[in-house]
């Protein structure tokens, strides 16, 4: 067993080894929490240490001995030990170990499908839509997902936040309120320290006590631990106006005791959760793989909000599920799911052209009499007279 004074970890034989897991909360003080994770192996960041976990396949094997500047390899081994180390094509081990089919770019793809250079108004605040913004506090994650839409910014060197930007772009919120909602994101948000967190937060509050906040983190998913208690009482004190945080559970399999523990928390301190869902190939392309997410996810109080077509990002091609393939999915899954538990399956369209709705359709027209004609869920029609 090792321990320190942030965590422990169980680690004394191999499968001590695959299923090491965060057994103590941690107590995100220091602001070198992170880099203190990694000493303490709570993170794997090369191919020595992800050997000692898994058997790498060839074309993984591949990627390091040609990564180019894609992104670097990070995994928590609260997530590692999550994966069937025997199996290559777990669906969990898709997400976040690299696999050569990274370095293939195509003529579609590109580093920043979304314009979200174009859109930034300053370093770190992209301002696309009207009424809302998104905060790009940190470049650094918990783990890296290999489908990450933002690698052209994830782990890109910028690190955290500084007060000069803070102070830049909370005096752009003052004088833009037309702005009505700011995502914090990133990169993960609760990388940042406790007390940065809440310096931020308490900065945004200062300018805008009336902009509801998005924390988006994957952290409920990737590393529960990092919910602690002194997180919780810092997030429920900037609740007057809404604050609401946005995960990114993709298999069911992430939903262990310990996630469920950390969604309770934010729930139970009044924190609404929802969750957004990207569709990858090979992890979640099946209607049964997303009815259960999305059912269990309801069980754990998190409402599914987006099922996300995955953007043009190069070196992600091997994970991007045809869109024809995706909208038969939504029908099927539109047959099967609660209303509660149905995501909208949206795209974020190229150049900035920002999400669309991409469910079925369900209304045919008006007939000869002007009735409206539907057709059901299930392929029936229906007659919907107006009044
Ligand atoms: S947690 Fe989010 S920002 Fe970080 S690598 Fe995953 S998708 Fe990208």
């Amino acid at each position: 067993m090792c321990t320190s004074p942030l965590l422990s970890i169980q680690c004394s034989s191999k499968k001590g080894i695959l299923q090491k897991i965060c057994t103590r909360r941690l107590d995100v003080e220091s602001d070198i929490w992170y880099i203190i994770l990694m000493e303490q192996h709570a993170v794997v960041t090369n191919k020595t240490e992800l050997e000692h976990y898994l058997k790498l396949t060839e074309n993984e094997k591949r990627w390091f001995d040609d990564k180019g500047d894609s992104l670097p390899l990070l995994i928590s081994t609260y997530y590692l030990g999550l994966m069937d180390p025997h199996d290559p094509a777990d669906p969990l081990r898709r997400q976040v170990v690299p696999s050569v089919e990274e370095l293939n770019y195509t003529e579609m793809e590109t580093r920043d499908p979304l314009a979200e250079e174009s859109h930034s108004v300053l370093p770190r605040l992209v301002h696309r839509y009207a009424n809302r913004v998104a905060f790009l506090v940190t470049d650094t994650c918990a783990t890296y997902c290999r489908h990450c839409f933002r690698r052209r910014f994830t782990a890109g060197g910028c690190s955290h936040v500084s007060e000069q930007e803070l102070s830049a772009i909370t005096a752009y919120l003052s004088e833009h309120i037309e702005v009505k909602e700011l995502l914090l994101t990133g990169g993960d948000p609760l990388t940042l320290t406790d007390s940065k967190l809440e310096h931020v937060l308490g900065s945004l509050r200062a300018v805008r006590s009336d902009l509801v906040i998005r924390l988006c983190t994957r952290m409920p998913a990737t590393f529960p631990a990092r919910v602690t208690d002194r997180l919780i009482s810092i997030l429920a004190s900037y609740t007057k106006v809404a604050l609401y945080v946005m995960t990114q559970f993709n298999h069911y399999r992430e939903i262990t005791e310990e996630s469920r523990t950390a969604v309770s928390r934010f729930v139970d301190a009044g924190i609404p959760v929802m969750n957004q869902t990207v569709l990858l190939r090979g992890v979640n392309d099946d209607v049964q793989t997303l009815e259960t997410l999305m059912n269990n996810l309801v069980a754990i109080r998190v409402k599914p909000y987006y099922l996300f077509q995955g953007d043009l990002v190069g070196g992600t091609g091997h994970l991007r599920v045809p869109l024809e393939q995706g909208m038969q999915l939504e029908a099927l899954l539109r047959q099967r799911l609660s209303g509660l538990a149905m995501p909208v399956y949206a795209i974020d369209l190229p150049e900035g052209g920002g999400k669309v709705p991409l469910g079925s359709t369900y209304l045919i027209g008006k007939d000869c009499d002007g009735h409206w004609q539907f057709r059901t869920a299930s392929g029936e029609k229906r007659t919907y007279p107006d009044p």
